[in-house]
């Protein structure tokens, strides 16, 4: 059995538990308790604050964990980071009230900044030789400087509009952060297995997230055109349709890929273009 700590409610949650989910790993979450073991794999989910996830899987209370990189660089846990799973992406950045003029680090000297990730912070500020205060603030880090607690905040940014709502202005990306999957780093082999049918599962969730699946239908003198613009994950599937002369060509590309070659397709005689998400690839 594979204990795995996972936020129990923010923005972190959801995620974990919708990629539990595409794995195939049945956690029921209604009864709201601590540990709950999943129905059909060897897991359990033992759901704790983020701020205790790292020191959790680190002295080996869980064997495995999801967590924000930003939170595991301010802990400073001893543990494997086994994948960066994708979502939860965001950055730690220092901004000022939005009028204020910045000509660089030394900005910050003798400035008071809040924040709630003073590890992090402490190491910039020492990388750039900076002396600043900080001020530990557990949340609402953005209203700091309009109440004359600090002069500059360092705090979690990601589309950056809680910034503009606050009169701040990004001036420093001290590091940028997801969710990652971390591990005890002396599971015992068993766990391993577990950890690694789980990774294997995620992998191939993650591998069909820009993928798509496409059929069409091509003139069969105009298959060898439209093949050489579809990169396929080995080679494009080509069938006879009932009408002679054309046929229907599957494959598989990038989504960012398709709105490219969409027209060249279509200029080659390509109809009845179908896109289809996929759920998983195993490559
Ligand atoms: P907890 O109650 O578990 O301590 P929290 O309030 O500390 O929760 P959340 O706000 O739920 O934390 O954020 C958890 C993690 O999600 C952060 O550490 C960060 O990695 C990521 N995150 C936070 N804010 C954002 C955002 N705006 N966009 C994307 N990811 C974010
Ligand atoms: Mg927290």
């Amino acid at each position: 059995m594979l204990r795995i700590a996972v936020q129990s409610k923010g923005r972190l949650h959801d995620d974990t538990m919708s990629l539990l989910r595409e794995a195939d790993i049945k956690i029921s979450e209604t009864k709201r308790t601590l540990l709950v073991r999943a129905r059909n794999f060897p897991v359990e989910t033992l759901f704790l604050r983020d701020d205790d996830i790292p020191a959790t899987v680190a002295d080996g209370v869980a064997d495995a964990g999801v967590v924000g990189l930003n939170e595991l660089e301010e802990k400073g846990a001893d543990v494997e980071i086994v994948r960066h799973l994708g979502f939860g992406a965001c950055r730690l950045s220092l901004a000022l009230p939005k009028d204020e003029p910045y000509d660089g680090p030394a900005w910050f000297e003798g400035k008071t900044i809040a924040t709630s990730y003073p590890a992090i912070l402490r190491r910039w500020l020492t990388a750039q030789g900076i002396t600043a205060t900080i001020h530990v603030i557990s949340g609402s880090v953005e209203i700091s400087t309009g109440v004359g607690l600090a002069d500059a905040i360092f705090d979690i940014v990601s589309s950056g509009s809680t910034l503009v709502t606050n009169n701040l202005r990004e001036v420093e990306t001290v590091m940028q952060s997801d969710a990652v999957l971390i591990a005890n780093k002396t599971i015992s082999d068993e766990k391993r297995a577990v950890l690694d049918e789980m990774l294997f599962r995620f992998d191939a969730i993650r591998n069909a997230e820009t993928k798509k699946y496409i059929l069409l239908n091509a003139p069969q003198d105009k298959v060898h055109e439209i093949t050489a613009l579809l990169p396929g994950v080995k080679s494009p599937t080509v069938m006879p349709l009932a009408e002679t002369g054309w046929c229907s060509v599957h494959t598989v590309i990038d989504e960012e890929r398709f709105w490219e070659i969409i027209g060249k397709l279509k200029a080659a005689g390509a109809q009845g273009i179908l896109v289809m998400d996929i759920e998983k690839i195993i490559i």
